[in-house]
Parts: structure tokens; C-alpha cells; sequence
């Protein structure tokens, strides 16, 4: 198999052997992406040159035994964390010509495991949108149907990953932007808890659900990169002290006797005909691992939309007040004054997504409405966060379908917000409760699309989600297929 196409630890033990060398391997995924990226579009922007003086300094690192987490792995990063020198647009054309003076926290981690950085991955602007439509780069397409969305906002990530034009990539989820995509891609995607993984350099959409996480081949991997990315960071007051356990160790474990919950209001109507019967075929195969499924309740799940698309406008709209053209990124020219000078480079510095969820934020948080969305809201989240609480008092961990549908149509729900919206409900209440998820794949759809299949944990609980994961993925042995591009 071509090197591009192996996981992180087929490339380690090769790597560590003698046998391939990081140069080599850079030039293989740099092959692929000449040969893919035309079709596909994951990246906003590639970092040839960089990545290939980083492969000759991890081999000259591997030369004198100094061999790391992650030492020659080519990763694509997300372009909503910040790369110091290199510029960083977060899917706008307000930050086309941001070029962050420091390194975001998780690419200083992988910097520091020994990672070479590919380029920077497509995504929906600001990360808002479930489909990397809304993109001023253009979109991504699914590598399994090119007619296809890669799923959103992290397409580019998930995209990247699925098509071997990288080996692993970071996305950021704030309502499932990290596991819708890798369902729809054929991958595995994991949002850790809130606090888990530092978001200093994360350009912030809605601060009090926005996460930083890995897009990886398989679950394995994924535990190799939990290790380098999480943990505890003085610079950002959300992470949390906590200590970090070695995630490998979870791999290959059990869950003889684990009681698996299938929450009954996840199973509901306009879930698509084959999504559900994956489904049903996971919860065999977990049952077959010796754990029991219990039927559990969240019953405030019908609320979980609602409030979110309050919650993350409403936080949007107040981080997004920064981006005025006085101190950085794109300026309008011509105005007359400084008010003219915001609202024309506002109007023209976003697209219409993000003037909507500001217009909507702004309403929700404005004086004398406030009481009754943002307030409200965070009374009814209050409320979904008992309702998990309440659930993994009965079981270890919950099982749930990733997104409702397989990857749908590019333009086919572009002039529904609505519809496009309703594509996280099942992934955005793990962001309200701020527990840890994980998408694997489960199958295919008759027509050769991805399915994938969420698990949910308690808060900190990602080496049990990964032991979950892993031994959902042994047992199920879901066919390794590659997109034919
Ligand atoms: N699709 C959701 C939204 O549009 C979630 C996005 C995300 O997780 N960043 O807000």
C-alpha cells in the first residue's frame, strides 16, 4: 500500500525500523494532494516547503534516536487554529490576510511531538455551517461522491484525512463540526470534554461549546493524538487541571459487562432508512462485545437545537465584534468615516451565514430581550446537562447515530438554514453538556456513502470513549474501503 495511505502507527513502526523515512512519506502524501486536490478541495492553503524541511529535521531527529509522539506524521490543521507566520482565514475573506504573530497552544504541542504540517484545511467561515459550503475559499467535496458535501465545519479536516492527503488532521467542534464531518467522510473524529484540550490560538466562535480535536483513519490513532493534544494550559482559563492519562492504554480493553444507553428520543423521525439500520447493526455488535444496552431518556433533547442556535449566535456575535478592520485583516477602502469604515468592511468582510448568526445573536443578547433567549436558553441547557448526569448514573456510555443522514448534495440545503441546521441534533448536545464524543465509521450506505456512529461519555471520560471505540471498531470489522478518486 502506498505510504500515504497507512495510519500513524503503521508509519511509526516503519519509521523507527529504517524502513521508510519522513521525507519519503512527505512525498507521498504530497503526491496524492497533486493528484486529488483539484477534485476535493480540503486545503485553504499547502505548506510544501515547510513540511518538507520539517520531514528532513524528523529524520535527522529519528537518525540520533529522538523519536516522538508524533515525530515525521504529516497533519493538516484546521485554519481556525493559528500558525505563527502563516496565514490564518478561518474560511473569510475579514481574516484572508491574517497572519498570526504565535502559534495556537495545539500547534506548538504537535511542533513539539515532532509533527510536519501539511497546510491548512477548508471549512465553513468562522465554523458556521455543517457542509464547508460557506467557505469564501469555495467548498470541499465528499472524496467518496465528489456531487457530494464533505459534512461541515471541519470538511477540509475530515476530507483531508479521508482522501490520504495527509495522515491525520486537527479540526474544532462547536456543535459537532469535528464528527459530522468524519461520519460523512468514513473517518474518526473526537470532540473532547470542554477544558480538555487548550484552545489558546482557536479563533473563537461560541466560547462556552468550542472545542479543538483529532480527525484520524482509525481509533488508534486518534489515542495517539489525545496524547499530544491534551492537557492543562496556564495561557487559556477554560482548560482544566486534570491529569492526562496515557490513552493508548484504553485500546483493547473490554466492555464485557459495560450497560451501553440508547437514548429514545435519538431514534426519531427523518433519520434516513439506512442511517437507522447501521445503527441497529452497531448495537449488535456492542452487544456482542458482552456489554448491555439499557434504553435510557434525555428527555430534553427536542430542546437542544433551539438552544444552541441562541447560545452560539449569541457568542458569536460578541467575538466576532473584534473584526472592525482597524487592527487586523481586511479593511473596506473608500469610506468616510470611521462608522462607514466598519459597517462597509462588515458588510463586505463576511458572508451571509455569519451576518445571520450576528444579526441573531445580537437580537438574543439585546436589552430587554435577553431575559427571555440567552437567559432562557441557559436554564434549558442547565436542564440537558442533568438529563447526562441522570443518563451515566444507569450507563457507561451512550450510543447514538452521528448525523441523521449520509453526506447530502452539494447547493441542496444551501437555501434552508433550517435544514442545514437540523443535521446536529444529534451531535450538538454533547457540546451543551460539554462531554466528550466520538464518531467511527460503521458501514456504508447501498450507494457506497459513509455511516458513522457516535458514542458519548461523562465529563473526562475520553480514555473510556476510546475504549468504547476501539472495541466497537475490532468487533465490527467494517470493511476498509478507500474513495476511488
Ligand atoms: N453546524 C453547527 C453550526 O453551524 C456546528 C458548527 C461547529 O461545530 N463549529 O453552528
Amino acid at each position: 500500500m502506498e505510504l500515504h495511505a497507512l495510519t500513524i502507527h503503521e508509519l511509526q513502526e516503519k519509521m523507527k525500523s529504517g524502513a521508510v523515512s519522513s521525507a519519503e512519506l512527505t512525498r507521498s502524501v504530497f503526491s496524492q494532494i497533486d493528484k486529488v486536490e483539484d477534485k476535493v478541495h480540503s486545503f485553504i492553503r499547502l505548506m510544501r516547503e515547510e513540511a518538507m524541511e520539517q520531514a528532513v529535521r524528523a529524520d535527522e531527529q529519528i537518525r540520533q534516536g529522538d523519536i516522538r509522539a508524533l515525530t515525521g506524521i504529516p497533519i493538516a490543521l484546521k485554519d481556525i487554529v493559528c500558525t505563527r507566520g502563516i496565514p490564518t482565514t478561518c474560511g473569510s475573506r475579514i481574516l484572508q490576510n491574517f497572519v498570526p504573530p504565535y502559534n495556537a497552544t495545539v500547534v506548538e504541542k504537535l511542533v513539539q511531538a515532532g509533527a510536519v504540517f501539511v497546510g491548512k484545511a477548508n471549512m465553513d467561515e468562522f465554523a458556521m455551517g455543517s457542509s464547508t459550503e460557506t467557505s469564501f475559499f469555495g467548498p470541499t467535496r465528499n472524496p467518496w461522491d465528489l456531487e457530494r458535501i464533505p459534512g461541515g465545519s471541519s470538511g477540509g479536516s475530515a476530507a483531508a484525512v479521508a482522501a490520504d492527503e495527509c495522515i491525520a488532521s486537527i479540526g474544532s467542534d462547536t456543535g459537532g463540526s469535528i464528527r459530522q464531518p468524519a461520519a460523512l467522510c468514513g473517518v474518526v473524529g473526537l470532540k473532547p470534554t470542554y477544558g480538555r484540550v487548550s484552545r489558546f490560538g482557536l479563533v473563537a466562535f461560541a466560547s462556552s461549546l468550542d472545542q479543538i480535536g483529532p480527525f484520524t483513519k482509525d481509533v488508534e490513532d486518534c489515542a495517539i493524538m489525545m496524547n499530544v493534544l491534551a492537557g492543562y494550559d496556564p495561557r487559556e482559563s477554560t482548560s482544566v487541571r486534570a491529569e492526562v492519562p496515557d490513552y493508548r492504554q484504553f485500546l483493547g480493553r473490554d466492555i464485557q459487562g459495560w450497560k451501553i444507553g440508547i437514548p429514545r428520543e435519538y431514534f426519531i423521525e427523518g433519520i434516513d432508512p439506512e442511517v437507522s439500520a447501521a445503527i441497529a447493526r452497531a448495537i449488535e455488535t456492542v452487544r456482542q462485545c458482552g456489554a448491555s444496552i439499557v434504553e435510557i431518556s434525555l428527555p430534553h433533547t427536542k430542546y437542544c437545537v433551539a438552544v444552541y442556535y441562541i447560545i452560539a449566535p449569541a457568542e458569536a456575535s460578541s467575538n466576532l465584534a473584534r473584526y472592525d478592520g482597524v487592527r487586523y485583516g481586511f479593511r473596506a477602502a473608500d469610506a468616510r468615516d470611521l462608522a462607514e469604515m466598519y459597517s462597509k468592511t462588515r458588510r463586505q468582510g463576511f458572508g451571509p451565514e455569519v451576518k445571520r448568526r450576528i444579526m441573531i445573536g445580537t437580537y438574543a443578547l439585546s436589552a430587554g430581550y435577553y431575559d427571555a433567549y440567552y437567559g432562557k436558553a441557559s436554564q434549558v441547557r442547565a436542564l440537558i446537562r442533568r438529563d447526562f448526569d441522570e443518563a451515566f448514573a444507569q450507563c457507561d456510555a451512550i450510543l447514538t447515530p452521528t448525523s441523521p443522514t449520509p453526506a447530502f448534495k452539494l447547493g441542496e440545503k444551501t437555501d434552508d438554514p433550517l435544514q442545514m441546521y437540523l443535521s446536529d441534533v444529534f451531535t450538538i448536545s454533547a457540546n451543551l453538556a460539554g462531554i466528550p464524543g466520538i464518531s467511527v465509521p460503521c458501514g456504508f450506505s447501498a450507494s457506497g456513502l459513509p455511516i458513522g456512529v457516535q458514542f458519548l461519555t461523562g465529563h473526562f471520560e475520553e480514555g473510556k470513549l476510546l475504549q468504547i471505540a476501539s472495541a466497537y471498531e475490532k468487533s465490527a470489522a467494517v470493511e476498509k474501503r478507500r474513495p476511488a478518486l
